[in-house]
């Protein structure tokens, strides 16, 4: 088997495999070939990868030398020219935002793996990117947030008096949220948090969190640990608390995310309007419309003294870790994919496998890509 790793856009620092995880997929029995430069933004050289055993060359070798290509990211639409029916295509997909792109991928003849599709399951949780990288955005965004605030996490008994802890809301307790809740406990503030889940209620408080409760929360056990989209009557009570408690805090990590929908809008302009200035929201779920109202995703704004950070890219400006994460995400994955003589096989009967395969032999194959589409 040979496996390429691509080099991204600039807009993004990761790499899919840093050389630590290019030397486990050598053990694995496969060939590996890294475009010049791929591990750049993630402090990896080109030295380093051929140390790993990697044989680096230009973007259009590897695509010609691969069986399978890696990225983070979608390949560009100018690459698809340049692959070749039956190739496998491994990266996240964002298939909402890609649809067009994947289509063009299908009609190819490639195989896409999706790697924000691998079920939420026991089995698949070593593979789990999108754990991964909401762990590093959940860490990176209270530290943003303690190095924006205008005030201390913890409490300082000083000679000069005492200074109170600050208040911290979280909003959506996934893997985002219990990390920042994990980090925000650790710097010493004291923290709030709200979900629809109430399963993760012990968590929070273990965490050392506080759990607010709105009672009437729709729970759907089909929809494998995940969020459903509430009734409007529910939505209101939720906004109702949420404005109580923000404006008592100092800062508000929003992390709320329904898959597949537009974020849930949980800070309405007139919660804003009554915080604190000074006070920072940190929104991760801008790229999906934001749980703050006014949230721009990529900017900054300032609204009467509320900074708005409105950010979904932090695993790119922690890259070494993350990628190191991704990394080992997917060799996990490619594990269970690649027999002991070194051959790579799509085995649709693996649910795994299954859900993870967004297209393959010119056909939709995940069930979550076909709800998308509707077929
Ligand atoms: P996510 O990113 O989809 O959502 C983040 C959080 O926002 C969730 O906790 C969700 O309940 C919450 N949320 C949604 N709407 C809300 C609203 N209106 N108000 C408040 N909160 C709201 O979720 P995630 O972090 O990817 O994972 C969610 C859960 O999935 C985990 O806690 C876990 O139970 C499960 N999970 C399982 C595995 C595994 O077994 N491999 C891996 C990861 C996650």
């Amino acid at each position: 088997m040979t496996i390429g790793i691509l080099r991204e856009a600039v807009t993004e620092n990761r790499v899919a495999l840093l050389p630590s995880e290019v030397a486990r997929l050598k053990k694995l029995g496969v060939e590996v070939f890294v475009e010049l430069h791929a591990g750049k933004r993630a402090f990896a050289s080109d030295k380093q990868y051929q140390e790993a055993g990697a044989v680096i060359t230009d973007r259009k070798e590897v695509i010609s030398n691969s069986g399978m290509l890696l990225s983070v990211n979608p390949p560009l639409d100018d690459d698809l020219n340049s692959f070749r029916d039956g190739q496998i295509l491994c990266s996240i997909l964002n298939p909402v935002e890609n649809l067009k792109w994947l289509e063009k991928a299908r009609l190819r003849g490639l195989t896409v793996l999706a790697l924000d599709l691998i079920p939420r399951t026991t089995r698949a949780q070593s593979m789990d990117i999108l754990s991964s990288m909401a762990t590093v955005s959940g860490y990176k965004a209270v530290l943003e947030a303690a190095s924006t605030l205008p005030r201390f996490f913890p409490m300082f008994m000083t000679a000069a008096g005492t200074v109170k802890p600050s208040h911290v809301l979280i909003l959506g307790a996934g893997v985002a949220g219990l990390q920042a809740i994990a980090i925000a406990r650790k710097l010493g503030a004291v923290v709030e948090v709200f979900d629809v889940r109430s399963a993760v209620k012990e968590e929070v408080k273990s965490l050392g969190g506080k759990f607010i409760e709105v009672e009437g929360a729709k729970e759907d056990a089909s929809a494998g640990g995940y969020a459903v989209e509430q009734t409007e009557e529910f939505k209101k009570k939720q906004q109702e608390l949420i404005h109580r408690h923000a404006i008592a805090s100092d800062v508000v990590i929003a992390t709320a995310l329904i898959p597949g929908k537009k974020a849930p809008v949980l800070l309405l302009k007139q919660t804003i309007a009554a915080m604190k200035p000074g006070s920072v929201i940190i929104d991760l779920a801008a790229s999906c419309g934001g749980n703050c109202e006014l949230t721009e995703n990529g900017k900054t704004l300032n609204i009467n003294g509320v900074r708005i950070i409105g950010k979904s890219d932090y695993p790119s400006e922690m890259s070494t870790d993350a990628s190191k994460m991704f990394g080992s995400n997917i060799i996990n994955l490619l594990k269970i994919m690649i027999d002991k003589d070194g051959i790579l096989a799509i085995n649709l009967q693996d649910e795994i496998i299954n859900g993870t395969t967004a297209v393959h032999g010119k056909e939709y194959i995940s069930q979550r890509i076909k709800q998308i589409i509707k077929i």
